[in-house]
């Protein structure tokens, strides 16, 4: 039996099941203070005797294992969360080895295992919702460095029509402060789900997002390209994404054909606790040196 926790800024999703993914149990919590969120996810794994447990965070969370805070999430604005050592708190409460990466690299070894990029050993997971995040599977390996990677803060080119200022707190207009929901909102002054019908909206979401993933894909050439989160519900970005990325590229890297090569997620909201699934399994063949 293996936990998996999928956390997340506004709910923590936690489910028990096994390394094929098939989820036994499974609830949802309100992320709120620590001590109220932390307690009632221990409450609900006492009952099962699990081997281990894997973590999808949202973050920035630290992953060094060398490091003294290794399994804290980092600076976050959410109050109460700031250096909370997630991986301790779970580990003196089980006892269990630990698996522990961020949300969205959790959703690319999801796909990659049982969904859209099911067999590829290279795939990039891309979250487009309150903030944009991206996973990714390099030689079948979750990329991960100094840090994690947070691919959602690169800068990209303004849209000369575009006078929008950006709402990054620390960088104004890179890609999350231009793309993200939240910008979405405050540009056009509505929520993105009652926009659906402005072809302008969706146009310049692509412009956006095909520049960032021109970069992507000049830099780690992924073999597929998984584009998940709330904002990517509104299907009509992605004719919008397939023109301008042709445009951008110019044919200069050959590249499947666009539509089957960026998609929508297989897994659809169960691709990070089906990777968190994965995250324990990987945790406790480590620990058996297996
Ligand atoms: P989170 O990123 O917090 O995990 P979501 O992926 O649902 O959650 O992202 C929430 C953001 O996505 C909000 O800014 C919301 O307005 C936007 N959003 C959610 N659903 C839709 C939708 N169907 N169409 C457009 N925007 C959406
Ligand atoms: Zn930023």
């Amino acid at each position: 039996m293996l936990g998996a926790i999928e956390a997340g800024g506004t709910k923590f999703v936690c489910a028990v099941g096994d390394q094929n993914g098939k989820v036994a149990d499974r609830i949802q919590i309100p992320t709120t203070i620590p001590g109220e969120t932390i307690p009632k996810v221990i409450d609900f794994f006492k009952p099962y005797s699990m081997d281990a447990i894997g973590i999808g965070s949202f973050g920035p969370i630290d992953v060094n294992r060398e490091s003294p805070t290794y399994g804290h999430i980092m600076s976050t604005p959410k109050p109460g969360w700031k250096d909370y050592p997630l991986v301790q708190t779970l580990k003196n409460a089980f006892g269990v080895p630990i698996g522990f990466h961020t949300d969205v690299n959790a959703a690319a070894l999801g796909e990659a295992t049982y969904g859209a990029a099911e067999g590829l050993d290279s795939c990039l997971y891309i979250t487009v919702g309150t903030g944009i995040g991206a996973g990714a599977i390099v030689q079948g390996q979750l990329l991960q460095g100094h840090s994690h990677p947070e691919m959602g803060h690169i800068l990209v080119k303004r849209h000369p029509e575009d006078p929008y200022q950006g709402r990054c707190p620390y960088h104004g207009d890179c890609l999350e402060g231009l793309a993200a929901g939240p910008a979405i909102e405050e540009r056009w002054s509505e929520k993105g789900i009652h926009l659906a019908d402005r072809e302008e909206v969706w146009k310049l979401e692509g412009y956006y997002i095909a520049q960032a993933l021109m970069q992507y894909i000049l830099i780690l050439s992924p073999k597929k390209i998984i584009l998940g989160g709330g904002v990517m519900n509104q299907k009509q970005v992605f004719p919008h994404i397939y023109q301008y990325l042709e445009k951008f590229l110019k044919d200069y890297v050959p590249l499947p054909e666009l539509s089957e090569y960026i998609v929508s997620p297989a897994l659809g909201n169960d691709a990070g606790i089906t990777g968190s699934l994965l995250l324990a399994h990987q945790a406790l063949t480590e620990k058996s040196g297996r």
